[in-house]
């Protein structure tokens, strides 16, 4: 079955998530566990995770069909030492929210070199603060997000990906979440099924579908290849439908949280109504 949903507002507290989501007609959900613009924050209170868990279950949304996504300020990958060590400390408390929300899954955006080292020696980099912080923290896969490649940001290959989970102990606690806006707008055509054919089995190659995890449903603002992060609402950029076409009626993307971070929240019952329509048996 497909599970799909949005990246919705924990906003007065993550408990409301499964609530906001339930409104829109979602089958899964996204949600930051915490200020995504902030280092730190205060821990979840056990009346919030008591009642976030018993909002999820009246969503009838499974545990594994939630994404939290981590914050927009760790760099697992930073040149500098001491801010690396910042963001390892904030992505272990990430993963320890998820651990006491019963949630498996942390969605991250993988690093950035800021043009001070190569691209192989920030993979590295992050591929050892994964391997530091799943060592402390049990129960939760980190989930790398491919990216538009913009900036010095890493992930917009799928050799990128590879070369991270490569470097990964246990690699059952690694997986990968495609973003359809990323994926085009780092250069991989999607725009009709011959593409779509080629950019997943590219993908099937490089990094395999056993490590898929989740997806990102957007579409794209800029153009193929303009490694510039944009999201559009469905069926609006310059990715239009096929690519949602295509994935609605693929088995390989079942069972797994298929997330819009598409831009006007008013269309998403629409949009998620709209995907599910294009189920053809
Ligand atoms: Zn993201
Ligand atoms: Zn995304």
């Amino acid at each position: 079955m497909k599970r799909v949903g949005a990246h919705v507002s924990a906003s007065g507290g993550v408990e409301n998530a499964p609530l906001n989501a339930q409104a829109i007609g979602a089958k899964a959900l996204a949600l930051f566990t915490k200020n995504q613009r902030q280092w730190s924050a205060k821990p979840l209170s056990e009346e919030s995770i008591a009642a976030f868990q018993q909002n999820l279950e009246a969503a009838a949304i499974r545990a594994d069909l939630v994404l939290p996504h981590d914050s927009y300020l760790i760099n697992l990958g930073h040149p500098d030492a001491e801010k690396r060590e910042k963001s390892r400390l904030a992505f272990l408390d990430e993963m320890q929210r998820c651990r006491q929300l019963a949630i498996p899954l942390l969605n991250f955006h993988p690093g950035s070199h800021l043009n001070e080292i190569s691209e192989e020696a920030c993979l590295t980099l992050i591929a050892d603060s994964l391997n530091r912080t799943l060592e402390q923290c049990e129960g939760v896969t980190a989930v790398i997000e491919n990216t538009a490649g913009q900036g010095s940001n890493m992930g917009y290959r799928f050799e990128h990906l590879a070369t991270i989970i490569g470097q990964i102990e246990d690699k059952s606690r690694i997986g990968v979440c495609l973003d359809t806006c990323h994926t085009f707008t780092a250069g991989y055509d999607l725009r009709d099924r011959t593409s779509c054919e080629a950019t997943f089995t590219e993908f099937a190659d490089v990094v395999g579908f056993h490590y898929l995890r989740a997806m990102h449903l957007n579409d794209s603002k800029p153009d193929l290849g303009s490694r510039v992060d944009r999201h559009h609402s469905i069926g609006h950029g310059k990715l239009g439908i096929e690519v949602f076409r295509y994935i609605m009626n693929d088995p390989r993307f079942e069972e797994i949280p298929m997330v819009l971070e598409t831009i006007d929240e008013n269309l998403w019952p629409e949009e998620i109504a709209l995907l599910y329509s294009f189920i053809t048996h």
